[in-house]
Order: structure tokens, then C-alpha cells, then sequence
């Protein structure tokens, strides 16, 4: 019989579409599955509409709506090189966010040798230059302010571009899915531990084998760790997530996670049969253009052939 918090969850990742990125597809794997993205999509899909914008509308910064169903106005790009970042992945063109995480990322970067034992960040996707859904991977990812950062520190040289798009990360979880394997480190733990302290950062996702080593390794001081959440995938990168900044009353902010490192029974959940080896989900629908709060409609080029028509409804 399925336990209640596993119900929850599944139906939680059957409605968003959690972070089933393939994070660590190379430039001509992304490229095909864009390509049939398209051919499978309507006309009026959120996500073939911001998928196919390529530079971000003018601030002031904006983030509309929610994680997993929203836009952003105002995007500016993370520099794709830094003192201790390097951007990962350039071709698919998702390195914007709101200027909040930007700014973040760059502060925490340049923390991270000194406070972590960490040289610098690769850093995958955060969002399309407007946001919105993505042709590939991703439920999230929406409003400029969730992040992928890669679970594997930045090599002591400036990786070509095509090494970018090519290489991939080491996985840091067993085959079983049950622990970390001999990859896993204390810098690792120290690096997500850094994310986690920080005010803004609301929610981490990572593999649930790696939450366990997290759980295990950490200390009497454990209240950062209600920040780490468990999720599918996440063995490679994880996730950062930041709240809605100050003034921005589009932005639809998530409830805080429950209180507690979450190391107790929620956690034991995601190594029992029915977590490891969840029953396939039908594909969702698309997101409509219409789907998505009405500012969104504003900021993409109309479905090609057809005036833009926004049911009341959806305003
Ligand atoms: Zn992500």
C-alpha cells in the first residue's frame, strides 16, 4: 500500500514535472530533443514561445508567477566566466536570471574555496532569457530564480566551449540509488551546507542518497538541513532555489518547507520499492500560453499566423 507522503510526492512530480532534466545531455543530444519538442508541441505552448526567445526583455527585473509556472522580465545573463565560476553547457543559451540570484551566485562563488574547500561552481541551467517553460527538462526553472549547479568542482583551467557542451559530471550515487559512492567528499558537503545558510535560499533538491550522507555527516547544528530536500535525478547537480524578492507581487513564493532536518521517516520513503522504482507517469500537457499568469503573454511573440487571444479567464 503506497504511505500517504509517498502519494503526495508522486502526485507532486506527476503535476510539476519536478527536475526531470537530462541535465548532462551534450549540445547535439539537447539539440534533437528541442527539435522534436517542437514537432510534437502546438503553436500556442508556452514553452515552444519563450523556447525560441533569445535575448531577455528590459528591466527592471520582474518574476511572475510561480517556479514551475510563471516568467521573467528583466533577465541579465550570469557572465560566463568569473574568478571562481564557469558556465556550463553555453549552446542552450539558459544562463539568465533575475539579477537577485545572479548577484547571489557570484557572491557565493567567490566564498566558496575559502568557506567550503570548493574551487569554484559549474553552473548548468537556471532560465531562458524570458523564462518560462523550457522545450527540454525542467518543471521549474520559470521565474529566474532556481539554479543547477553542478555536483563536481570547476577544474584549475577555463574549459573550452566545446568542452562545455561535451563533458560530463560524475555521478555521486551508487547504481542501487541507496548511498554516495567513493566521489562523494567533505567539500561536497560543505558546499551545499554553504548554500543552505544562505537567508534567500529557500529549498536545495538533491538526491536522496545524498541527502542520507548529509543527515549522517552533519552535527549537533542541523537546522539548515530542513532546506535540503530530497528529489529524484539530482545525482549529478543539484538545485537552489531562492524566495521571491522584496516588491515583486507577481511572484508566487512557495510555502517554507516543514520544520526538522528531515531525516526521519520522510527520508527513509525515498529508499522503499515504490520511490526507487516509481510507476511511469503519462506525459503532461503542455503549458499553453494562456496557462501561464497573463503579464507572461506580453513578453513572447505571438503563435506564428495567429493574433494573440488570452482568455479572461487565465488573466
Ligand atoms: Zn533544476
Amino acid at each position: 500500500m503506497k504511505t500517504l507522503t509517498g502519494l503526495w510526492v508522486l502526485l507532486l512530480a506527476a503535476w510539476t514535472g519536478c527536475c526531470n532534466a537530462s541535465a548532462q545531455d551534450t549540445a547535439s543530444q539537447e539539440a534533437a530533443r528541442r527539435a522534436m519538442a517542437i514537432a510534437q508541441s502546438p503553436p500556442d505552448a508556452a514553452k515552444v514561445l519563450f523556447g525560441r526567445e533569445v535575448a531577455p526583455t528590459p528591466g527592471p527585473a520582474r518574476a511572475i508567477g510561480a517556479y514551475e509556472r510563471g516568467c521573467l522580465s528583466g533577465a541579465v545573463s550570469m557572465p560566463a566566466d568569473g574568478p571562481n565560476w564557469q558556465v556550463m553547457r553555453p549552446s542552450r543559451n539558459r544562463a539568465w536570471g533575475h539579477p537577485v540570484l545572479i548577484a547571489l551566485l557570484e557572491r557565493l562563488a567567490g566564498k566558496l574555496p575559502t568557506e567550503a574547500g570548493w574551487p569554484g561552481l559549474l553552473i548548468g541551467d537556471i532560465a531562458q532569457p524570458r523564462g518560462g517553460p523550457m522545450l527540454t527538462g525542467h518543471g521549474s526553472h520559470q521565474i529566474g530564480l532556481d539554479a543547477d549547479l553542478w555536483l563536481m568542482p570547476m577544474p584549475d583551467r577555463r574549459l573550452s566551449p566545446q568542452e562545455r557542451d561535451e563533458l560530463s559530471a560524475a555521478d555521486l550515487v551508487t547504481p542501487d540509488g541507496m548511498g554516495v559512492d567513493a566521489a562523494w567528499t567533505p567539500q561536497h558537503r560543505r558546499l551545499l551546507e554553504t548554500f543552505a545558510r544562505e537567508p534567500s535560499i529557500t529549498r536545495i533538491f538533491v538526491n536522496p542518497a545524498i541527502k542520507r550522507a548529509l543527515c549522517r555527516e552533519t552535527g549537533s547544528d542541523r537546522a539548515w538541513l530542513a532546506k535540503i530536500r530530497p528529489w529524484w535525478g539530482h545525482n549529478y547537480h543539484f538545485h537552489i532555489r531562492l524566495s521571491c524578492p522584496g516588491g515583486e507581487p507577481e511572484c508566487h513564493d512557495q510555502a517554507p518547507p516543514p520544520p526538522g532536518d528531515g531525516c526521519g521517516k520522510e527520508l527513509d520513503w525515498w529508499f522503499t520499492e515504490e520511490a526507487l522504482h516509481p510507476p511511469p507517469t503519462p506525459p503532461r500537457k503542455p503549458l499553453r500560453l494562456a496557462d501561464l499568469p497573463h503579464a507572461c503573454a506580453a513578453l513572447v511573440a505571438a503563435p506564428s499566423g495567429q493574433a494573440l487571444h488570452v482568455p479572461a479567464q487565465a488573466r
